[in-house]
This record gives structure tokens, C-alpha cells and sequence, in this order.
């Protein structure tokens, strides 16, 4: 795998991959990468050519500082991961490499908002997260200009919103949704996972338990939670798997979509489920 840190770099090597007649897959990423971020790798090295992960804590889409200083980083270990799958090509760029000059309240000064699908849930919770998020995405595309970009619907979303811009902005790049990974126990895999505490690691899969629980009643589900007083509930909601409005009756395609608090550590997970 080789690794660029530049802009330049990395669209001199995807031009070179492309003359030589191959697709480029993309998998952006914040890196402390895990077996989520594995199968998303595997997906785009069995459908495409050239495969670029992107290594990028981007601190435009983090609401709170303390959660942007305490998120995991090890590029090593993760250059290592990205071998190991036959990844072509890491991009991990600094900061002032993906913003050159003064961020304007926090944000570039051009940059992307996706009405409605972001407006609810995570955007509620952590205001401008979206436009962190689409925005960096954007660029990436720009960057990379990947046939396929692969997106892990662990953050279902974060999915919806960047599938909305890529409709609404004709990006040229086809998007590719990815099934969650999960541990034996249910937990989905998150690289915050590794700040749970062992107490808190134990209590976690109830989030996921209590999503399936949800398909047959959300106050089953809401009692499961709380009966472990450790979790503090953001949201825990049955909504439209397009829109990510609520639903008003549980009939036909629902994702149920939960964020909670364990300690400092914020966690999310969603399942979707066809109710008849
Ligand atoms: P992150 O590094 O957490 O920003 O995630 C990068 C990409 O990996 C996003 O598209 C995530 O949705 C995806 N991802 C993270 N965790 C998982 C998981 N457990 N299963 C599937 N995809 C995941």
C-alpha cells in the first residue's frame, strides 16, 4: 500500500490508475480501522481496480472538542490493515492539507448542506455534523473522483444524506451501501468502542438487543434500556428509512435508529425492518 499525504499526490497516482484502464473504489474513513471498515475495503477490492482508503479525523463534522482529541488515531497500525486487504492506496492528509487558511465558524467558507434528510436525529444531536460531513465528502470525491464509494449503513444516516447530495449535485460516483458489521455479542463495531470502559463494554450490546426488540414493541425496547441506568438515551425512534422523518404508523420499510451516552462515550446503531 502506498501512502499519500497530498492532494497532488493522490490525484497523479488515481489518473495514472485510470489511463491504465481501471476503476477506482473509494472508502473514506477516520481511521482506527476495524473489521466495519474491513468489509467495506473487501467490497470495493472485489468490485473495482484501484482502491483508495481515506485516513482523516476531519474536525469540521465533531460538535464537541473533547470527542475530536480523544478519537482514536494510529496510522501505523491501520497502513498495516489497509496491506493486509490489498489496499492500493492510503490518503491520509493533515488538517491544513484538506483546509488551507482560516476556517469560517468552524467550516470553510464554501460548503455543503443537505436540507431535511440532516435536519433531525444526529444533525439535532450534533449540530453542523452534516455539513462537516458532506462537505468533506465532496472534497474527497473531488479528490479521488472514485467510480464507487463504499458507506457502511452502521451510520444510515450519514448514508442518506451523502446518497441525497450525490442526486442532488449530480456527483458522478456511484454510491455503495454496506450491511453492518457487528462482535459475536450484537455490539456494532465503532472505533469509540475502544473507550469503553470493561463495565461498560458488558452493558453496550443491550443497544443493539433492544433494536430488535423494537420491531415488536418500542416500549419493550425503551424498558430493556432502562433497565441499565449506566445509558442515557439521545434518541431511540422508528423513522423513515429515506427521509429519517418519523413515522406515524409501523407499516412497511422502518429503520429504527437509537444514539446513546455510556460515560463520555457516545454511541450509535440502527436496524432496518419490514413491519406488516
Ligand atoms: P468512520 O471511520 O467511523 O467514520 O467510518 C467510516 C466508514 O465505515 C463509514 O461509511 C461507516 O459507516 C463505516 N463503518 C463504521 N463502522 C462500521 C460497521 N460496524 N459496519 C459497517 N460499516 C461501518
Amino acid at each position: 500500500v502506498i501512502l499519500f499525504r497530498t492532494i497532488a499526490e493522490t490525484r497523479e497516482h488515481v489518473a495514472a490508475a485510470r489511463e491504465r484502464g481501471l476503476t477506482v473504489g473509494l472508502v473514506p474513513t477516520m481511521g482506527a480501522l476495524h473489521e466495519g471498515h474491513g468489509v467495506l475495503l473487501r467490497h470495493a477490492r472485489e468490485e473495482t481496480g484501484y482502491v483508495v482508503a481515506t485516513i482523516f479525523v476531519n474536525p469540521t463534522q465533531f460538535n464537541r472538542p473533547d470527542d475530536f482529541q480523544k478519537y482514536p488515531r494510529d496510522l501505523e497500525t491501520d497502513l498495516a490493515f489497509c496491506e493486509r486487504l490489498g489496499v492500493d492506496a492510503v490518503f491520509a492528509p493533515d488538517v491544513n492539507e484538506m483546509y488551507p487558511g482560516d476556517l469560517h465558524q468552524k467550516m470553510p467558507l464554501a460548503s455543503v448542506e443537505v436540507a431535511g434528510v440532516s435536519a433531525r436525529l444526529e444533525g439535532e444531536f450534533r449540530p453542523g455534523h452534516f455539513r462537516g460531513v458532506a462537505t468533506v465528502v465532496a472534497k474527497l470525491f473531488n479528490i479521488v473522483q472514485a467510480d464507487r464509494a463504499y458507506f457502511g449503513e452502521k451510520d444510515a444516516q450519514q448514508l442518506a444524506v451523502i446518497q441525497r447530495m450525490v442526486a442532488d449535485l449530480n456527483f458522478s460516483v456511484t454510491i455503495v451501501p454496506v450491511p453492518t458489521v457487528r462482535e459475536p455479542d450484537g455490539l456494532a463495531m465503532s472505533s469509540r468502542n475502544q473507550r469503553l470502559t470493561p463495565e461498560q463494554r458488558r452493558i453496550a450490546p443491550v443497544i443493539y438487543k433492544a433494536l430488535c426488540e423494537a420491531e415488536r414493541s418500542i416500549q419493550g425496547a425503551l424498558g430493556m434500556i432502562a433497565a441499565a441506568p449506566e445509558i442515557q438515551v439521545e434518541y431511540f425512534e422508528a423513522v423513515d428509512p429515506k427521509t429519517f422523518e418519523p413515522v406515524e404508523k409501523m407499516a412497511g420499510p422502518v429503520r429504527i435508529v437509537a444514539a446513546v451516552r455510556l460515560g463520555d462515550v457516545r454511541l450509535i446503531d440502527n436496524v432496518l425492518v419490514s413491519i406488516r
